[in-house]
């Protein structure tokens, strides 16, 4: 942990990097918040919520003052139900879950949980309802357990085993020589997109959160490992509210809703059978990739 308080003055640029991979936000949040560009108001209330329903209300944003990239993005997930959302690379996908685990504020509108504003909860309590699958997951340098574990404080190691286990990347830890003990990250053994993707499905699952965002979370991985985990995942945002980004169609075709994002936009939404039948955007995306290797996946 010393290690990541030393470069006092990269912080900044280290905050900018994490926030475009999504990678370890929690931790690196809690290390980072006086660099936070979003600060709590004093009378922040703590959001404690067992389901969550989500709402984006005509929301703008953008990165920098003169590009704006969502343009009037509404759509409300259910507390226990599932979004997808889907669309070309650049359309924006990943600044929602960026704006739901609050990294910035909407510009206009407003994002909700239960009602809630988001700037009007604690950054805090608003991240412990979360657990995120993101696309590149950056391992802690420390062991394969550690790593699992710190998706819940206080974990017993049947709950860590337990969450391996669901996150199909038991067995695989189980062979390493020094198993559970053995380091990982930058200077330890280090795994392929697909484990260190499997490591963070199972951080998620101990986490066990209320709200789940899967940003293309399986796209590390090869299509048979993919199916696995894909029933996995599915089991785990049963009940839960989950906001699924992809690119590989066939993964959410059961969603509960689906929406094609464009250029910032939300222009399509339905059931996969609706948007299909409506022969349009989502219908275009789909046929595109009945010609694609199952393996393969445009960034
Ligand atoms: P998607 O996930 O759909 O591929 P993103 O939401 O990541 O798209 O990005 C949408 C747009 O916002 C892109 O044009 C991207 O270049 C831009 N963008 C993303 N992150 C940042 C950032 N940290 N600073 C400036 N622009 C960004
Ligand atoms: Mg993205």
């Amino acid at each position: 942990l010393l290690q990541l308080y030393a470069p006092l003055n990269f912080l900044g640029f280290v905050y900018r990097e994490i926030k475009h991979s999504l990678a370890d936000m929690e931790k690196m949040f809690k290390l980072l918040r006086q660099n936070a560009e979003v600060k709590d108001t004093p009378d922040a209330r703590t959001l404690q919520a067992s389901s969550a329903a989500i709402r984006f209300e005509s929301v703008d944003f953008g990165y920098e003052r003169n590009r704006q990239i969502l343009r009037d993005v509404s759509f409300e997930i259910p507390a226990g139900k599932t979004l997808a959302v889907v669309g070309a690379s650049g359309a924006g996908k990943s600044t929602l879950s960026r704006l739901l685990y609050r990294f910035y504020d909407v510009w206009q509108g407003r994002v909700t949980i239960n009602g809630i504003d988001l700037r009007d909860m604690t950054q805090e309590s608003l991240r412990a309802h979360i657990g995120i699958v993101p696309q590149d997951t950056v391992l802690f340098n420390d062991t394969i357990y550690y790593n699992i574990a710190y998706g819940k404080t206080g974990a017993s190691r049947e709950e860590v085993i337990e969450a391996a286990r669901a996150a199909h990347i038991y067995d695989f830890i189980e062979k390493l020589p020094e198993g559970f003990d053995t380091m990982v990250g930058e200077r330890g053994l280090k795994l392929s997109g697909g484990e260190k993707q499997r490591v963070a499905i199972a951080r998620t699952i101990l986490k066990n959160p209320p709200i789940l965002i899967f940003d293309e979370a399986t796209s590390a991985l090869d299509s048979k490992t993919e199916k696995g985990i894909q029933a996995e995942l599915k089991a785990i945002s049963a009940d839960r509210t989950t906001l699924i980004i992809a690119h590989r169609l066939s993964t959410i075709a059961d969603a509960d809703e689906i929406a094609v994002m464009e250029d910032g936009r939300i222009v399509e939404r339905g059931r996969h059978l609706e948007l299909l039948a409506q022969n349009g955007h989502y219908a275009r995306l789909w046929a595109l990739q009945q010609h694609e290797e199952p393996a393969d996946h445009v960034a």
